[in-house]
């Protein structure tokens, strides 16, 4: 049974050059509402993307707050007006009150209004997109992956034939691997990931071909 309408959603990928960090517009097909996950180094890249399709971005998603995934906020607000920041509440004061992610990384200068929250379990809507967010901590404590039409948006909790790393003061190698499980693994082979770095791949590759997440046989 479908709840809802199905969307299609077109994707198209900008990295910068410093991190190679991704930031994804992803734009429904029919009515051009789109959002920006993830905002790297190079903001200016999504924004022509986005001007170049004719997108009308509703909202900002990030899978969590690491520098590299936040550092262009306030050119894409500059860009595409006041619109709202998703994040998961255990990131908020990050984007909002400026307080540092990662004690082995100084204070970051970001301060933003209109801040909202990812819960896990409360479909995200912007305009004429609706994602589902699963809590993917781990490499952070609010890490999530954003759902979206056979599409998972795995921020830096699973890559490409490797998973996010968790050696930081506040990351937890346990809980990264079990939500990798729980809430990745666990969905249809032919979902494709879309990582905060590098290539896609999908689900089916990831529980055959990566090497930590392989079960030992
Ligand atoms: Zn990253």
């Amino acid at each position: 049974m479908k709840l809802h309408e199905s969307v299609t959603v077109r994707i198209e990928v900008t990295a910068d050059r410093r991190f190679g960090t991704n930031s994804y517009l992803v734009e429904d097909e029919e009515t051009h509402d789109a959002v920006v996950i993830d905002s790297n180094l190079e903001p200016d890249l999504v924004v022509e993307a986005a001007r170049r399709s004719g997108a009308r971005v509703r909202a900002i998603l990030l899978t969590h707050t690491d520098l590299d995934h936040i550092a262009g906020l306030h050119e894409l607000r500059e860009a595409f007006g006041p619109i709202p920041v998703a994040v998961h509440e255990a990131e908020k004061d990050v984007v909002e009150q400026g307080k540092p992610l990662r004690r082995e990384f100084g204070p970051i200068a970001t301060r933003l209004e209109n801040v909202a929250t990812l819960v896990e379990g409360e479909p995200y809507r912007a305009g004429s997109l609706e994602f589902e967010v699963l809590h993917t901590p781990g490499h952070s404590p609010g890490g999530v992956t954003l759902k979206i039409d056979g599409c998972l948006f795995t921020g830096d909790a699973l890559f490409a034939g490797s998973v996010g790393r968790s050696d930081f003061a506040n990351s937890d190698t346990a809980a990264l691997l079990d939500g990798i499980r729980s809430r990745l693994l666990s969905q249809p082979d032919d979902m494709i990931v879309y990582s905060g770095h590098g290539p896609a791949t999908t689900i089916g590759r990831e529980r055959k071909m990566n090497p930590f997440l392989v079960e030992p046989t």
